[in-house]
């Protein structure tokens, strides 16, 4: 069986054969989630050729997804609407089931000879497919879609910083390119028994959720969805990317892919978005600083969900972030803010203020701004715990890319992940620092605050 897959993005995850009486191959969807440049997908292609029999494509929906909100489900359900049109292009026949995800694979798995699924790196994500491989009679396989180089290839252990997995990555990325191919689908499977919930009318459908509801979707800013993701991209290529190293630290910019919603849902391969700039743009500072986020910056963020047990939590930052931060717990915070009061834009910082506004009105905030924004938090807080808790939980709360490794890296990161030490100062202790001072010379914040006010409707001079 030959799909274009490089060997190191397989693994099967239970030693069960496949089993012969079985209607067809399961690809469980649940990271990947798009028709193309999905090794997993293409995989169950080549499987379903190979044993004679179609493939179905199963979805599991669950309302209690970890800080899932009505944002972040209507996105995905956009996200999945696509997908399923992709899927019926290529005869694969797509079922969409409410239920806790390991459940509807488990369910829909008892009609398969083989069940294929994805890679996600957090903790549920790892429990459900070791419950699936556990629980399922047939054979399950693990196919790594989502990261350029398969987590445990890039490196053995967690990583220190960006300098010490660089290498690693640079070093052989260019082998993990390669476009996956499953060939055509023999079986024409689009009639496949099982059945599932229409994905029509998205409103209506996130209305009837036992979810959070309020935090409002954000469709008139970013609709997900694979074609959506590619011609985002596209349009970046086309009008921005020349400008993407001059206007890394510029937030009153547009010169950004907007890549990291549609990242974190699947939506695209990050594979994909190399394979793309290689052969549409000359190797220069933008093409390496492109490389260096959507490689080195984001595949560390996976090295450090993977190999540490509790990323999301305050006590496994680094030694003598937790120490120096600790030395410095009871200096005066001057001024102190509520979390009301910052989740409100309510503090005496325009720039700040404009930055939350963003991540509340459109789902989004441009890095340089998450930075300011994260230590920030950590300067108006009671303590450095309580302004990790309360980064976390509005950065989950409020991004469209939230609840991602890059989420739990980057938060971490603010209070000293990745990082060495500075020269020491109140509060921060020897935890770099930002200072309003710094984007005043660095940027154009107020600039950033005209373009807030005009993408969120607010008049610049109440933020
Ligand atoms: C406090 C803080 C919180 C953050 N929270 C998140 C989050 O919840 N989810 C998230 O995906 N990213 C997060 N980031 C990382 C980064 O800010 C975003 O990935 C980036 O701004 C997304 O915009 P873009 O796709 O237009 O980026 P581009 O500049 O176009 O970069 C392309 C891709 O590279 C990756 N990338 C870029 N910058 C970084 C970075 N600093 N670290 C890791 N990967 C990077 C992303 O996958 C991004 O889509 C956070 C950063 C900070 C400082």
């Amino acid at each position: 069986m030959d799909a274009n897959i490089a060997p190191e993005r397989i693994k099967h995850l239970n030693q069960k054969p496949a089993y012969d009486n079985g209607t067809y191959v399961l690809y469980w969807m649940q990271q990947s989630q798009r028709s193309y440049w999905n090794h997993a997908l293409e995989y169950a292609i080549a499987k379903a050729n190979e044993l004679d029999c179609g493939v179905l494509v199963g979805f599991g929906l669950m309302d209690d997804y970890p800080e899932a909100n009505a944002r972040h489900y209507t996105f995905l359900l956009e996200g999945l609407q696509q997908a399923q049109e992709g899927l019926e292009d290529r005869k694969c026949k797509f079922v969409l089931r409410f239920g806790h995800p390991a459940e509807v694979a488990l369910e829909l798995g008892q009609s398969a000879k083989c069940i294929v699924c994805d890679r996600g790196y957090l903790r549920h994500q790892r429990a459900w497919r070791d419950r699936v491989a556990e629980e399922a009679d047939c054979q399950v396989v693990q196919v790594e879609c989502d990261a350029v180089v398969p987590v445990e290839e890039a490196s053995d252990k967690q990583e220190y910083a960006a300098r010490t997995i660089r290498k690693k990555l640079m070093g052989q990325y260019e082998g993990f390119l390669e476009k996956p191919d499953g060939g055509t689908l023999q079986k024409d499977s689009r009639f496949l028994q099982p059945t599932g919930q229409d994905i029509e009318d998205i409103p209506a459908m996130v209305k009837r959720m036992d979810i959070d509801h309020s935090v409002a979707p954000v469709s008139e800013h970013f609709q997900g969805g694979e074609q959506r993701a590619a011609a985002v991209f596209e349009r970046f290529l086309q009008q921005h990317f020349s400008d993407y190293s001059a206007h890394r630290n510029q937030p009153q910019t547009d010169d950004v892919s907007y890549m990291s919603m549609y990242l974190h849902f699947g939506h695209i391969a990050p594979a994909h978005l190399l394979q793309w700039v290689r052969q549409a743009k000359p190797k220069d500072d933008n093409r390496e600083d492109f490389v260096e986020e959507l490689l080195v910056r984001r595949e560390l963020g996976i090295n450090f969900c993977y190999y540490t047990e509790d990323y999301d939590r305050f006590d496994t930052l680094p030694g003598w972030a937790q120490e120096t931060l600790a030395e410095h717990s009871k200096d005066e915070r001057d001024p102190a803010y509520t979390l009301e009061e910052l989740e409100h834009a309510q503090t005496h910082d325009p720039y700040w203020n404009a930055a939350m506004l963003e991540m509340k009105h459109t789902g989004y905030m441009h890095n340089y701004m998450r930075m300011y924004w994260g230590k920030q938090i950590l300067a108006w807080s009671p303590d450095p715990k309580t302004a990790y808790d309360r980064t976390l939980h509005l950065n989950n709360k409020y991004f469209l890319d939230g609840r991602d490794c890059n989420s739990f890296a980057n938060v971490s990161w603010v209070f000293g992940q990745h990082d060495r030490g500075w020269t020491e100062r109140p509060i921060f202790g020897k935890v770099r620092i930002m200072k309003q001072s710094g984007l005043k010379r660095k940027m154009k914040p107020d600039q950033y605050v005209e373009k807030v006010a005009r993408l969120t409707g607010i008049d610049a001079t109440e933020i």
